[in-house]
């Protein structure tokens, strides 16, 4: 199977006010992503009102042209009546999809906003341990999109995952937020996957998640990313950049060494 390129989105949080939100926004489009997530931080905290101009400020940011993708970070946890009231603005703004406005396991609840909700898709699957999670998800929740993490599932169910939402047109979208290990990881289950085309691109990780390994994964001349070509998952790590993060352990168990940090170098 061929692997196919992506549309890496910059993953970031909502500013704390509408205005930040917008220079969020539109940093991010002069780094070159057209594709943008804004989530948590207030959003969903205050009143409708609020997280509308949020929307309207991210869009505004982001330009008229751009992929706009928002993630509620589970915050109204089954309450659909909640989540419904954010639909007009997301839909107004254009907004590809909502992601996770409840917890993983409220199907029902995803099912039901996602019938209002149409032509703004859901997303959700960050939360899916196994492939039988996510299924479930797929099959019941009304998802547009199933988020999956290597780091929490595994690569192999992973892949199965992105079959089998293949065959059901939901499409397939890594969860990533902190290294490029978990980055390279998370795309090895649809690379080869030409429809799902995007891909979450983590842009505010600390420095030890872009420290640990010696290189990154970035974008192509034409701001698109693509899994390692290297064998296994293509990434080295930089011991050196490691042992300044190294804490000195040393756990005793009946007077007996059962674990000290290891050198690195
Ligand atoms: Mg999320």
């Amino acid at each position: 199977m061929k692997s196919t390129a992506k549309t890496p989105y910059a993953s970031q949080l909502f500013g704390n006010d509408p205005h930040e939100t917008l220079t969020k926004g539109a940093a991010q489009r002069k780094a070159g992503f057209r594709a943008v997530k804004f989530g948590w931080g207030p959003y969903g905290q205050g009143d409708a009102a609020t997280d509308a101009a949020h929307i309207a400020a991210a869009r505004e940011g982001l330009g008229e042209d751009g992929i706009l993708l928002v993630d509620a970070g589970t915050v109204w946890v089954d309450d659909v009546e909640a989540a419904a009231a954010r639909l007009d603005a997301l839909k107004t703004h254009r907004a590809t999809w909502l992601e996770e406005p409840f917890i993983s396991a409220a199907l029902g609840a995803y099912k039901a906003l996602a019938e209002r909700a149409a032509p703004l898709r859901l997303a959700g699957g960050e939360g899916a341990h196994n492939f039988h999670m996510a299924q479930q998800m797929i099959d019941h929740a009304g998802l547009g999109y199933v988020q999956i993490d290597a780091g929490r599932m595994g690569i192999s169910d992973g892949k199965r995952v992105a079959d089998y939402a293949a065959q059901r047109d939901v499409r397939f979208v890594n969860h990533t937020f902190n290294s490029h290990i978990a980055l390279s990881a998370s795309l090895q289950a649809f690379a080869g996957h030409e429809k799902d085309d995007i891909c979450e691109y983590p842009v505010e990780a600390k420095a030890l998640s872009r420290e640990i390994t010696q290189s990154l994964i970035e974008r192509d001349g034409d701001g698109l990313i693509s899994a390692p070509e290297a064998p296994g998952l293509g990434m080295e790590i930089d011991a050196d950049a490691l042992a300044r993060y190294l804490v000195q352990v040393e756990i005793t168990i009946d007077g007996e060494v059962g674990y000290k940090t290891p050198q690195l170098t």
